[in-house]
């Protein structure tokens, strides 16, 4: 049995933070392309530190003949590390303070960019100094997304995922609506001994304008993080199908569909042995609100009560024979009953 979203939505992988030697990167921008079209990738964010110089050498060929490209920076400042994708206009960043980021961040969105909070809780300085994001922050209602699971096997080295996942909960429940991200923080090629992750991005329809389509996707926070492979899953409620970062009424029945999918990008994950075991409905504060269990790849189905808030499908196995998380949508939210649509 398979199972399959809306007709006209199809989720694509990508990778949202990318490295070049136009900074400390090892690709060249061509040799990151392929790459990334070598690993199944639809489409990645070129992101170097605090320059888009790598951008002057895409073209439409290139993009063409490999993937599909958002024009992005990272920047990389004293307290923290910030993706800006494909803003209209260069923001400068350089006199940024410890608590002037919501200034910031403010213009960037004015500009048309997505802001996203690169690997939050990395260790900083002195080894890597704004690696770790100190920046004080009170417009997280302007953020899009924050890089919740970073790097290699990032639900076995829960360090730092763990607490970019916790912040990431805690502004749920405080009540932003805000998308996660898997970022590789790709600088070169490696051996990869442990499994690695990308982002699911829902989009509409044909391949034509990937990157314009894949920044509203994850505006409306339409994504999911994986270690891997692609999670299936399909909500309905108040008798439409729903996306993660769609809104519904607090008490209303949710009926889900959810399946972790054994083919799709297989090479890229298949050697690690993903045992998919269940599914979890995670709400406000962690309360598992439902909990599913899977036979594999194979599909399963529930049915529970929207409760205030936000919930999101967290898929759970065995990988390597350690017992971890696989991949996470990002939240559905729900309003209260007296809160207007
Ligand atoms: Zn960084
Ligand atoms: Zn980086």
């Amino acid at each position: 049995m398979r199972l399959s979203g809306p007709k006209d939505i199809e989720w694509i992988a990508a990778e949202l933070h990318c490295h070049t030697v136009h900074s400390d990167g090892r690709f060249t921008v061509e040799s990151l392309l392929e790459c990334a079209k070598r690993y199944d990738l639809s489409l990645i964010a070129l992101t170097d530190h605090n320059t888009a110089a790598g951008v002057t050498e895409l073209s439409p060929a290139l993009e063409s003949k490999y993937v599909p490209v958002i024009r992005g920076i990272e920047w990389t400042a004293y307290y923290g590390h910030m993706l800006v994708l494909d803003a209209d206009r260069f923001v400068d960043w350089r006199d940024v303070t410890k608590d002037g980021m919501d200034e910031k961040i403010r213009e960037v969105k004015e500009n048309g960019g997505l802001v996203g909070i690169a690997h939050p809780f990395s260790v900083g300085s002195p080894i890597c100094t704004g690696c770790c994001w100190e920046y004080t922050v009170s417009r997280w209602d302007l953020v899009d997304y924050i890089e919740v699971w970073s790097v290699g096997f990032p639900s076995i080295h829960r360090g730092r995922n763990q607490r970019a996942v916790d912040m990431w909960q805690s502004l749920l429940d405080e009540g932003y609506h805000i998308a996660a991200s898997y970022g590789k923080d790709w600088h070169f090629e490696v051996d990869e001994k442990e499994p690695w992750g990308c982002t699911y991005i829902a989009v509409n329809g044909s391949d034509s304008d990937l990157p314009h389509k894949v920044k509203d996707a994850i505006r409306m926070g339409r994504t999911m993080v994986s270690m891997g492979p692609r999670p299936v899953v399909v909500a309905h409620a108040e008798g439409m199908e729903i996306l993660p970062g769609d809104t519904v009424r607090e008490g209303s029945d949710v009926s889900l569909s959810v399946m972790i999918d054994g083919d799709y990008r297989s090479e890229q994950w298949s050697k690690y042995g993903f045992v998919p075991e269940s599914a979890k409905v995670i709400g406000r504060f962690g309360a598992v609100i439902a909990k599913i269990d899977l036979d594999g790849f194979n599909p399963a189905e529930i049915v529970f009560k929207a409760k205030k808030g936000h919930f999101r499908v967290v898929f759970s196995g065995y990988v390597m024979d350690k017992d971890c998380e696989i991949a996470f949508t990002s939240p559905y939210y729900v309003n209260s009953s007296e809160e207007k649509q």
